[in-house]
């Protein structure tokens, strides 16, 4: 399995990988840690993250980005109408409702559901995970921002899914930061202790998130959160680039906004600006050439002037905070630290403004980029049975409290009741009791619609199927068991029918004497128990602690309390029948349109690697000519004949020529075959090239060889006490090799000498080196054979003395031959360092 956490940022993506040296950010194929949240649309193909991005301005119409805020949105949202005006591409509305966005694709106008855009981005994601581990990438955790409701969150799920990945928990960012922060460290407080307080807090491109978390030793606890949905370094933004387009309009009579191309750029200056500003208080320029009209444009900003502009931005960076504080009714001085992480949390003005509110210096320990991938892949990494991480439990908070209405049975009125107050923790089943005769549906929503970023406070709707009432015909238990998951997104994940298999008063028990009450309870605790083992990875995250029993209303109360006197009189007892639900979900994508989907990411998938290879055979085609080009004229102009070489520029020249008109646009195919059809004519020059390179180098070891073998051969005969002990016959047989080789080697030369560089070479180097391994395995093992051991006087100690003369012989011998060839097995055994395979 896989340990990869990705950051989806509004604005750029982090990838986190597990390897066994830690926790990594992963650099996509530009050697980039940062993947900008882009996809571009093209006539052939798609291009995602940095290659988009170049997109923006060449390509502005089909470049789609700041997408993350319309998952799990209706068109009709008024947030989404709102985000359309200023958008340089089109939004359009899905069949089912939602938001889609149109673009040219393929030479087609395409509606693609932002899940199917989200879905491209992970896409990209995921082969920068594969590329970085080496291996197919499925299980992951993503980041969402803290307050994405219910048809948000299940919005990222199904893009997960068609980019075929399978993600283990959606984290919110600060908890994923949260996580980031606690694990490593060893200090907490006990867990009888008091906690650990500390604030985190992240400043996007579009959002503004932050949570309190108190940390004992293995645990963390979300204790709250809040954030502004609307406050994050793109708003900044908007404020120079509406300075800038009036200042314009003013000085140069440009309505940038009518140009969505200069538009994207003057976006892309100001951003340089802001940064610009953080890090410098004095006046900075603005330049951009050839802006609009031919025109180009210059302007200055500084600091104060930034500050005092964004005057109504900075007055809400408070809020929030305040906000958490009463949530928590913790005090200032409760507060241990208050990290801080976010590109725009690097503002100063935002910055003071935190750091005053709470009276404290901020911590800046965790990598403000990349604190939520980590943190992802750290979640990852404690899920994957792979990897052996100290443990560390995460609680989280329910962000919106969640209600469930239905009517109610008794007087056909409506009853709700709040299930999941705010700030509750999650993950956490609860199991309800109603007591009906028929099927019923309950309808879960948010209740306080007014702090929810969301235009619809509907969750959805769970039909309880196949209700009957007690064969007495009174109405039947049903226990519905409703979840908050560990995505942090709502369910009814069960429901049962409790059916009573009573036996009559006074009666024997069939087969248990336990009183019904307590069966049920054991069997809903067991049904829980096998759940957490059946379902998916996501529900093994769930603890059987997080299960609470809940009374639906005072009614049922009343007629529990009845039945429960009967199950006193008769031993009664029961058995679960689990009922099916049918869901309706706010936005929820249908199956088939799911599949789907994930059909044409592969598609499309296909696509793109198809059009990568039909670009780089071309590019192929392209490097040969030019590098070509220059090589006739340069280190091969000796190798080919004047004739060949014109001949072969004229070629070189048309094809170049052929690259820009005719060949432009043509089949892999037909690259492939031009650049074999020139590499007919280039390779034989090449190989020449190469011949003229090697084949003295060649012949050298060759050289050096044969005066090797023949130094060995006069020692012997001038009866050197060092070869005594060799066989004379072989003896003879190394000097009629050595002779051989040698007249070989000086035939050869001679004719290569009256050989001109533009012809093929008379003798290869690759023959050459043949003859050395052929020489060598004639007469190494007779010029190296050892001396017989002599038994060592007593005294001496000759084995250390003798030793090296043999070894030196041996290794003389060696050191003679080719260096590619000559190595034994046992050689190269020899000279590998011990390698620990642990
Ligand atoms: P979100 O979290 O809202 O989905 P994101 O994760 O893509 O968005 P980040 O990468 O955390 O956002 O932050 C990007 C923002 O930070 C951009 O607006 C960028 O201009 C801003 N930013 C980055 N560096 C600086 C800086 N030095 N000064 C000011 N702003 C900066
Ligand atoms: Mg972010």
């Amino acid at each position: 399995m896989s340990v990869v956490g990705f950051d989806v940022g509004f604005q750029s993506c982090y990838v986190a990988v597990a390897r066994a040296g830690g926790i990594e950010t992963v650099a996509n194929e530009y050697s980039d840690r940062s993947t900008p949240s882009f996809v571009s649309f093209g006539p052939r193909n798609r291009s995602i993250g940095n290659a988009a991005k170049s997109q923006v301005v060449t390509n502005c119409k089909n470049t789609v980005q700041g997408f993350k805020r319309f998952h799990g949105r209706a068109f009709s949202d008024p947030y989404v109408q709102a985000a359309k005006s200023g958008l340089v591409y089109d939004l359009a509305q899905m069949p089912t409702g939602t938001t889609g966005i149109k673009v040219m694709y393929m030479e087609e106008e395409k509606v693609f559901s932002i899940e199917q855009v989200t879905a491209m981005l992970l896409t990209k994601l995921k082969e920068t995970a594969e590329a970085a581990l080496k291996k197919p990438v499925a299980d992951c955790v993503i980041s969402v921002p803290s307050f994405y409701t219910d048809a948000e969150r299940r919005s990222v799920m199904d893009a997960a899914q068609i980019a075929g990945l399978n993600c283990l928990r959606l984290m919110n960012d600060t908890t994923a930061v949260a996580l980031a922060y606690g694990i490593y460290k060893q200090d907490l407080p006990a867990p009888e202790e008091k906690p650990r307080i500390v604030v985190f807090v992240d400043v996007g491109h579009a959002g503004y998130q932050v949570s309190v978390c108190a940390f004992n030793k293995g645990k963390l606890k979300v204790l709250g959160s809040a954030f502004d949905p609307e406050l994050g370094g793109k708003d900044f933004d908007e404020v120079l680039v509406k300075y800038f387009c009036e200042e314009f309009a003013q000085k140069y009579k440009l309505d940038v906004r009518s140009k969505p191309r200069a538009l994207v750029r003057l976006y892309q200056e100001c951003e340089k600006l802001k940064k610009l500003m953080s890090a410098n208080s004095s006046d900075l320029p603005l330049n951009i050439e050839c802006f609009m009209n031919d025109i180009d444009v210059s302007g200055t900003f500084n600091r104060a002037k930034f500050e005092e502009s964004c005057t109504d931005l900075l007055a809400k960076v408070e809020a929030p905070l305040r906000s958490i504080m009463e949530q928590t009714r913790l005090k200032k001085d409760d507060i241990y630290a208050v990290e801080i992480i976010g590109g725009a949390s690097r503002i100063p003005a935002i910055k003071e403004r935190i750091s005053k509110y709470f009276g404290k210096e901020l911590s800046t320990t965790l990598n403000a980029d990349e604190a939520v991938a980590r943190g992802c892949a750290l979640q990852c990494a404690i899920l994957s049975p792979a990897f052996k991480v100290r443990e560390f439990s995460i609680t989280e908070v329910v962000p919106y409290p969640i209600s469930l209405k239905w009517t109610s049975a008794a007087d056909e009125g409506i009853s709700d009741c709040e299930v999941f107050p705010k700030n509750h923790a999650a993950p956490f089943s609860k199991v309800l009791t109603f007591y009906r005769k028929e099927p019923f549906s309950l309808e879960a929503y948010y209740n306080n619609p007014k702090e929810l970023p969301y235009p619809d406070p509907t969750i959805g709707q769970f039909n309880i199927q196949k209700v009957v009432p007690q064969p007495s015909g009174e109405s039947s238990k049903v226990k519905v068991k409703v979840r908050v998951n560990v995505h942090g997104v709502f369910s009814v994940s069960s429901a049962s029918l409790v059916e009573v298999l009573k036996s009559a008063e006074g009666e024997e028990p069939m087969e248990t004497e336990t009183p019904a009450k307590e069966e049920e309870n054991k069997m809903q605790v067991d049904q829980e128990a096998q759940k957490a083992q059946g379902e998916d990875q996501k529900e093994n995250a769930e603890k059987k602690s997080d299960t609470e029993d809940m009374e639906t209303s005072e009614d049922n109360k009343q007629e529990e309390k009845k039945n429960e006197t009967q199950t006193k009189k008769a031993k009664v007892k029961t058995k679960m029948v689990d009922l099916p639900i049918e869901n309706s979900l706010q936005w929820q994508l249908a199956s088939d349109a799911l599949n789907l989907f994930v059909e044409n990411e592969g598609k499309m998938i296909m696509q793109d690697k198809l059009e990568k290879e039909r670009n780089d055979a071309k590019n192929y085609v392209e490097e040969y000519v030019y590098e070509m080009r220059d090589k006739l004229h340069g280190v091969l102009e000796n190798f080919v004949s004047e004739a060949d070489r014109d001949s072969f520029s004229l070629k070189l020249e048309d094809t170049e020529n052929w690259l820009y008109e005719e060949g432009e646009d043509q089949q892999k195919q037909v690259y492939i075959d031009k650049l074999a059809e020139l590499k007919k004519l280039g390779d034989p020059i090449q190989s020449r090239y190469r011949e003229a390179e090697e084949r003295p180098k060649a012949l050298d070891v060759l050289g050096r060889q044969i005066q090797q073998y023949m130094k060995v051969v006069e020692a012997y005969k001038a009866k050197d006490e060092l070869y005594d002990h060799l066989d004379e016959l072989e003896m003879m047989k190394v000097e009629k090799q050595v002779n051989e080789t040698m007249t070989w080697m000086n035939n050869s030369m001679n004719l290569q000498s009256k050989q001109s560089l533009s012809q093929d070479p008379v003798v290869k180097a690759e023959e050459i080196q043949a003859k050395t391994k052929e020489l060598f395995s004639a007469c190494n093992h007779i010029v190296t054979k050892p001396k017989p051991k002599v038994e060592p006087p007593k005294e001496e100690t000759p084995a250390e003395q003798n030793g090296p003369v043999n070894g030196q012989e041996g290794s003389e011998a060696q050191t003679g031959n080719t260096e590619k060839t000559q190595d034994g097995p046992e050689n190269t055994k020899a000279k590998l360092p011990e390698m620990d395979l642990d």
